[in-house]
């Protein structure tokens, strides 16, 4: 007998029933789990609302040390089938750059978490994201800085496909390398716009383990 991960009853999986429920009861479907990017026109699949029993499962896991939760997660989150679907699609994962400042405070990485256990589970290599990025996400307040993120990108670095190559199964599973980019809470999009906008030549998809996006006229549904 083993002890739920979140909040230790017993039970013989990760999550007993009532936790399990939340998670039931938070789980988006049909195109609500389908939320639009800031920027694109390119949808972000989301497994989970951001509230209940979720959101207190994701805080849990980053910031009060209860690292049994992220391969929880991880599991949970492969019971998607679009998920899986897509993992059948692309050829690597890279994760969300991890503020440094999160990092400094102590907070787990779950994006990467996340990254590594989907690629265990389809046999794909994880990338990670480029190394001066999580410089520049390491406060919000470095991006609202610069509201002219044109002029914001032009100093940066732009990669191309070769980024990926020691990541990149052969042949391709398409024309074009396909990266999914993951991320344990999507709230604006901006992060993933901003990441995938490094790079050209490059097909993206997106995953997240949570969604905060709000409903609204714009994702109308
Ligand atoms: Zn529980």
């Amino acid at each position: 007998m083993g002890f739920c991960v979140l909040c230790f009853r017993a039970c013989r999986r990760d999550f007993c029933d009532v936790c399990e429920a939340g998670f039931l009861e938070a789980q988006l479907q049909g195109s609500r789990r389908f939320g639009k990017l800031h920027s694109t026109d390119v949808p972000i699949l989301s497994s989970y609302a951001y509230r209940g029993v979720c959101r207190e499962s994701i805080l849990a896991c980053k910031s009060q040390g209860f690292r049994r939760l992220g391969p929880a997660l991880v599991r949970r989150s492969l019971t998607c089938e679009s998920l899986q679907e897509r993992l059948g699609q692309c050829d690597v994962i890279m994760p969300a750059p991890s503020s440094l400042w999160s990092r400094w405070r102590g907070s787990l990485d779950l994006a990467m978490m996340l990254a590594q256990g989907l690629a265990d589970a389809a046999g794909l290599l994880v990338c990670p994201p480029p190394r001066s990025l999580s410089f520049r996400w390491y406060k919000q307040a470095l991006r609202d800085h610069s509201q002219r993120r044109g002029v914001f990108r032009s100093h940066q670095k732009i990669y191309d496909a070769s980024y990926f190559e020691p990541h990149t199964p052969t042949p391709l599973r398409s024309a074009r390398l396909k990266v999914l980019i993951v991320d344990d809470v999507v709230t604006t999009g901006h992060t993933l716009s901003e990441l995938a906008a490094f790079f050209k030549h490059v097909d993206f998809e997106f995953y997240t383990l949570a969604s905060a996006v709000r409903p609204g006229k714009d994702h109308a549904c």
